[in-house]
């Protein structure tokens, strides 16, 4: 039988929801167990596809093409499970498929209710995870108990729990442990959100509490009591100044993994964690540091290439360099008479010792990038294009070595007389397009002696697309006979993937979105030779510095 576990979270948001329902993933697996994720998120967007990137943070794609929230991107780093668009349930999709079936017919007539009709949909999609290989699904639920939104989603839990058992379904309820002023540690706002909780109908098993400090017996005892749950299922996910990675570890060392398997009535079994104890010692054994300038138009928030700095977070940790990332609003070197001014080790603050330019849609900021792209090109810094990042490239080698002044793409300039980026209808002269967006999982096949190829030690990739545009195939010759190399097409042949600077220490612009599949125990491997490169390339630098 399939087991549940529900998360939800009680106080205020960002107590690290999604991270603790993934770190407990990381444990269960560690367990050997096959551990299903999913997120239920209580908008009424159908999905993320259309949300701006400046208030929901980075569009988190999946190998089916799903455009979901970037919670599932922390579920990818930290677990193994297969992700899907089934893994992301919101109250948009929810709906649009009851009325869908309330046009149809489907309910005969009944009056169509949140109770039973929506909660039924929730439980049909949670089950529908569950009835694949898992062994045990963990269902984060969004937002704050209390909220309008997410009661339909409680609901539904709650009759999972009451339809399926204690012993197969969970509660694992988050709060937060504020410290007052003098110190003192409080429980009140847990003591109510358990209730909270209680009124939905749900009695919480575990309590995770995120606290400033370690919880002490006596307040675990006091929240035990005041909450109905043992205080050995009182557990503190306590400020750590290393990384979120830990956090499985931590969670570790408090026995929630055993607590949860007695619970829902595993037997205990061995743990294995030795890619996470692995990862840790490669986190404290770092030595120096790398500057990476990330140059892009959504600057002002972290979450918006949240994939991005984690991937480079992941990559230090191979290379054994602490990743500074140096934010850059593509526009200010834009404005710029000089990038050196901005990107050069003169620059305030320090220069930097890479780029990367990564997605983007919109024509904002894109002449900056194409600068800091010349810029890296003919300083022979090392640059990482990211889909929109390796257009720019094209663009930059379209209009300062071939000398096409106007070179473009035609998603920022229609009219320009070298679209060297343009839509695939256009290249083959269809008049109505729409340009539909390549989403999701696709081959790629990387020349040998390239650095796609050395990177990745084989031929044949699979990685995500997310972009409408593509290398426009009517300058490819141009392109090459001029120098530049084309590194990785498809299986066809038929399109540009990836393209590489020669004569250039590490100059590598991909077509697809690696940080996706990167983790802190395995990271991507272009992101890991991205970053030694630019190590290796700053310690060289070093020693002729001090020859
Ligand atoms: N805007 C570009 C395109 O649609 C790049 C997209 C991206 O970087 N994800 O092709």
């Amino acid at each position: 039988m399939n087991k549940f576990i529900f998360v939800s979270g009680g106080v205020c948001s960002s107590l690290g929801k999604g991270v603790a329902a993934s770190s407990l993933g990381a444990l269960l697996e560690g367990r050997g167990l096959n551990v299903g994720m999913v997120k239920c998120d209580p908008y009424i967007n159908v999905d993320a596809g259309t949300m701006s990137p400046y208030q929901h943070g980075e569009v988190y794609v999946t190998d089916d093409g799903a455009e979901t929230d970037l919670d599932l991107g922390n579920y990818a780093r930290f677990t193994n499970g297969r992700l899907s668009q089934d893994n992301s349930i919101t109250t948009g999709q929810v709906y649009e498929s009851v009325i869908r079936k309330e046009r149809k017919g489907e309910y005969l007539g009944r009056c169509v209710q949140v109770i039973p009709h929506i909660t039924d949909e929730i439980k049909r999609r949670i089950r529908a995870i569950a009835d694949s290989d898992m062994d045990v699904v963990i269902v984060e639920i969004g937002g704050t108990v209390g909220d309008i939104e997410s009661v339909p989603f409680l609901e539904a839990a709650r009759q999972i729990i009451h339809e399926h058992g204690k012993i197969n379904a969970l509660s694992v309820h988050l709060t937060l442990i504020p410290q007052v002023a003098g110190g003192e540690l409080k429980t009140k706002p847990t003591q109510h959100s358990v209730k909270s909780m209680q009124e939905q109908g749900i009695q919480p098993d575990i309590l995770i509490c995120r606290a400033p400090v370690m919880l002490d017996e006596s307040i675990r005892r006091k929240i035990a009591l005041f909450t109905n749950v043992d205080p050995e299922s009182v557990f503190t996910s306590y400020d750590i100044s290393s990384t979120i990675y830990e956090i499985p570890l931590i969670f570790f060392e408090q026995k929630l993994d055993q607590v949860v398997l007695k619970k829902i009535g595993v037997e205990s079994r061995h743990a294995d964690l030795k890619p996470w104890y692995t990862m840790m010692k490669q986190f404290s054994s770092r030595k120096g540091n790398v500057r990476i300038g990330i140059v892009g138009k959504y600057m002002d928030l972290h979450d918006s290439y949240k994939s991005v700095y984690e991937a480079l977070f992941h990559a230090g940790l191979a290379g054994g360099v602490e990743v500074e990332l140096v934010k850059i609003d593509s526009s200010r070197i834009e404005e710029s008479e000089n990038p050196d001014g901005i990107l050069g080790s003169g620059a305030v603050g320090g220069g930097v010792d890479g780029i990367l330019v990564p997605g983007g849609f919109g024509q904002r900021g894109v002449e900056g990038m194409i600068k800091s792209s010349a810029w890296a090109r003919t300083h022979k810094v090392p640059y990482f294009g990211i889909c929109l990042g390796m257009q720019i490239m094209v663009i930059d080698w379209g209009r300062n070595v071939l000398d096409w002044e106007d070179a473009d793409s035609t998603e920022f300039n229609k009219n320009t007389e070298h679209p060297v980026i343009s839509l695939l209808e256009e290249q083959i002269g269809i008049k109505e397009y729409g340009g539909t967006m390549r989403l999701g999982k696709s081959e790629s096949v990387a020349e040998s002696g390239t650095h796609l190829f050395a990177a990745y030690q084989k031929a044949h990739i699979f990685e995500r697309h997310r972009h409408r545009y593509e290398f426009s195939n009517a300058y490819r010759e141009e392109m090459i006979k001029s120098g530049l190399r084309i590194s990785g097409v498809t299986p066809d042949g038929s399109l540009v993937e990836a393209v590489e600077w020669t004569d250039h220490p590490w100059g590598v612009g991909v077509q697809f979105h690696p940080e996706f599949k990167s983790k802190p125990t395995a990271a991507n491997p272009l992101f890991r030779d991205f970053i030694a490169a630019v190590r290796d390339r700053k310690q060289s630098q070093t020693y002729i510095q001090e020859g």
